[in-house]
């Protein structure tokens, strides 16, 4: 009857890890996403590296600035 309980338990603590495991690759993969958004990308006017979430496009390339998109 003991061994029957503690077997339960096992069980329900390997589905718990597998559950909980699968969350933290998700949050793992979701970093991942993160950094793939936050390329950095060469700025064809002062060739300053900027992250594209920081740049503006304009006709395909990436400016660090409004400055540098004006100045072009
Ligand atoms: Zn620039």
């Amino acid at each position: 009857m003991i061994f029957k309980i503690l077997a339960i338990a096992a069980v329900l603590f390997l589905v718990y890890i597998i559950l909980f495991k699968k969350d933290r690759e998700k949050n793992v993969t979701k970093k991942e996403d993160e950094k793939i958004e936050d390329v950095m990308v060469e700025c064809p006017n002062c060739k300053t590296f900027v992250s594209k979430k920081e740049a503006i496009l304009s006709n395909g390339h990436f400016y660090c600035s409004k400055d540098c998109l004006l100045k072009k």
